[in-house]
């Protein structure tokens, strides 16, 4: 039997909390119980966001719940060629295309299209669709434009890349916390329309990045947050591009404020660290998570 390979990979763009919490002791049970393999990977591919006090953070509030990982830990900062030679791969598929619009460029574009009473599409965050016009730009344009350094990201041509699939794409979820039953859930990546494959100033994003290292580290069980859910649909269909190959998943509840709503990594109270200094122990942080 081959050996199950969980992972957690947090963000270093602020403190851990306690869905964080919930989400690495979740994995390090599940890698536990299967006797299988925990992995840590730092997604701080947001060089801006994403600090050395941050990581030294995360390291710490992780040391202190008692996880422990196999060595090495991967940093994706430290592999954006890794990145870049997939994407080439995708530019050269032509399943890519060099987005210029700014966020004000976009903004105002959706309001003009909404102000003649069309309602814009949205992901399923709720953020408003990328528009179809740097789609259509003629080669010429988009490389007269390139050629003057104008910033550019480059999107997914989601309804060519499914066109071109022409098969319905589904993934593997495990149906609870015991990882006991799966069910096959269809993917959907056009409910997010054409999402950043790499963004202007590196050559990944957050999809790009995470089933590129998901891969290489060899993981077999992919166990995240609920508001990943949807997002694996996008994920799946550039696992089919480049040919890698797909986990199972486990999307596990949120773990909720008194407000009722998901912890962000601004809400103090929540944090790990505020907690421990409180004289909060690691037995307390697993009641309060349910585990
Ligand atoms: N880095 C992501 C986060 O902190 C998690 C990505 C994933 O587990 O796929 O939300």
């Amino acid at each position: 039997m081959t050996l199950l390979t969980f992972r957690f990979a947090p963000s270093p763009n602020g403190e851990l909390h306690l869905g964080h919490a919930y989400s690495a002791l979740l994995n390090q049970k599940l890698a536990e119980t299967h006797d299988g393999r925990l992995l840590l990977r730092i997604e701080d591919i947001d060089t801006t966001r994403c600090t050395p006090q941050f990581e030294a953070g995360v390291l710490a509030d992780l040391k202190w719940l008692g996880v422990g990982w196999e060595e090495p830990v991967r940093r994706q900062s430290e592999h954006f060629a890794e990145y870049q030679a997939q994407l080439d791969r995708l530019i050269r598929e032509d399943l890519v295309y060099p987005a210029f619009m700014s966020r004000g460029e976009i903004r105002a574009f959706i309001a003009d299209s909404e102000k003649r009473g069309r309602d814009w599409p949205r992901d399923p965050d709720g953020v408003p669709l990328y528009p179809p016009s740097d789609k259509a730009l003629p080669v010429k344009e988009r490389k007269r434009r390139i050629a003057e350094n104008e910033p550019f990201a480059w999107r997914l041509n989601v309804d060519a890349a499914v066109a071109r699939v022409g098969r319905d794409l589904a993934w593997t979820e495990f149906s609870d916390e015991t990882l006991s039953a799966t069910r096959s859930v269809e993917a959907r990546p056009q409910d997010w329309g054409d999402v950043i494959v790499a963004r202007r100033d590196i050559p990944t994003s957050y999809h790009l990045a995470v089933i590129v290292d998901d891969a290489l580290q060899g993981v077999s069980h992919v166990v995240r947050g609920q508001d990943l859910f949807s997002a694996t649909g996008v994920q799946r269909l550039l696992q089919e591009f480049l040919g890698l190959p797909q986990p199972a998943y486990f999307h596990h509840r949120l773990i909720l404020g008194p407000d009722g709503r998901k912890l962000s990594k601004s809400l103090g109270d929540t944090g790990l660290a505020k907690l421990r200094v409180a004289g909060a122990s690691t037995d307390d942080v697993r009641r309060m998570v349910g585990l």
